[in-house]
């Protein structure tokens, strides 16, 4: 079996002790006779892993008991929508930071449900730069700042999160558990599980009771979330796949030494890449501002799109696979998620090395 570096910006790669531990068990589940997604998710051996993935959770990400953990259906983009149903009440504003695409979508589904502030917007130069906090047009008394921590598609990344009066929410969707994070700031992070947890069909969501408290109880009951708090994410059918993929990818990362381990990896394998793009003497070129440089979605460019055609198809072929850019941008993207190695960065910028040989 050949294994090949993918650089999908999602879903994408998995740690392959998960997949291996899942494909080992997936008729079998540990001598039940049947496979662990065949079961009941109200019996004895699913609750185990149900409740083992949330408080791994909270372990790994040193999550405050006064935060409830919640795992949901229909991935980040249902809290595009749940987010301004249970908090963006009538006579309220919430604060959007556009920062690219996918903040566009969740400030798009606010607007559907109450007012607005577009407290910040990147289009000027391109959606290439994160605000500083300083430059951010609040509100007083917001229902909420949302922010996008981590634009999947543009490949900008807040490094450090502002301290804000109104409750902050982040769709940390292509970054969730690559680095430690500071809950003094954060009321509230979600992200879909198909970039750096599980497969797709889950997200995972981290919010404060006192937040949790003030959302609108006048609504379908799926969509408030104090019924799955209350029912420990189990008011209906969960996602039973994603959810044990995500035990197996936090037991991988546990194994590994956590998050502090995750993130100097994550630093280690994007300075590998960010370097072979600064000393290609502009034969490849980062469009993004430098301090906003995301170190989970790499972009760049090449001296033309022929060139960019040409790199992505021979790279396939090297066993490199995934680094065409969003179809809404062009150029090149390499996602380097959590479970991809350092040998797969390694094999990566010394291709693009001999590329450049080749091609300069
Ligand atoms: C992928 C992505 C989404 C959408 O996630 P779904 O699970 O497909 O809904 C939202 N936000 C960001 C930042 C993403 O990268």
């Amino acid at each position: 079996m050949a294994r090949i570096y993918n650089f999908s910006a999602g879903p994408s790669i998995l740690p392959l002790q998960a997949l291996e531990e899942a494909a080992e068990k997936m008729v079998d589940y540990e001598g039940s006779g049947m496979s662990l997604v065949e079961m009941s998710h109200r019996g004895k051996i699913y609750d185990s892993v149900h409740s083992e993935t949330i408080s791994l959770t909270r372990e790994l990400l040193n999550i405050p008991e006064d935060y409830d953990i919640l795992l949901l259906q229909g991935g980040a983009t249902l809290q595009f929508g749940m987010v301004p149903m249970s908090f963006l009440k009538e006579g309220m504003t919430a604060d959007y930071v556009v920062t690219g695409s996918w903040a566009k979508k969740a400030l798009n589904d606010g607007k559907l449900i109450g007012k607005v502030n577009v407290a910040w917007d990147g289009k000027e130069n391109n959606y290439t730069t994160i605000p500083d906090a300083k430059d951010l047009n609040l509100t007083k008394d917001a229902a909420y700042i949302h922010i996008c921590s981590n634009e999947t598609i543009g490949g900008i990344q807040w490094q450090d999160f502002p301290k804000t009066d109104a409750p902050l929410i982040a769709d940390m969707s292509s970054e969730i558990m690559s680095r430690p994070l500071p809950w003094d700031k954060l009321d509230m992070v979600y992200a879909g599980a198909q970039k750096n947890l599980a497969p797709s069909g889950m997200a995972l969501i981290i919010m404060k009771k006192s937040l949790l408290e003030k959302a609108r109880t006048d609504i379908p009951a799926y969509l408030q979330y104090a019924t799955h708090a209350e029912a420990n994410s189990l008011y209906n059918t969960p996602p039973t796949f994603s959810i044990w993929m995500a035990n197996l990818t936090f037991k991988w990362i546990k194994s590994i030494g956590g998050m502090a381990e995750i993130e100097k990896r994550r630093d280690e394998k994007a300075k590998l890449l960010y370097d072979a793009i600064d000393g290609s003497n502009g034969y490849y070129r980062s469009p993004v501002d430098a301090k906003s440089r995301s170190k989970m979605n790499m972009v760049w460019r090449l001296p033309s799109e022929d060139l960019e055609a040409a790199f992505i198809k021979e790279a396939d072929k090297e066993g490199l696979s995934g680094l065409k850019g969003h179809r809404s941008v062009g150029g090149i993207r390499a996602s380097v998620y959590n479970a991809m190695p350092k040998e797969g960065i390694v094999t990566l910028v010394d291709f693009m090395t001999k590329f450049m040989e080749k091609n300069g």
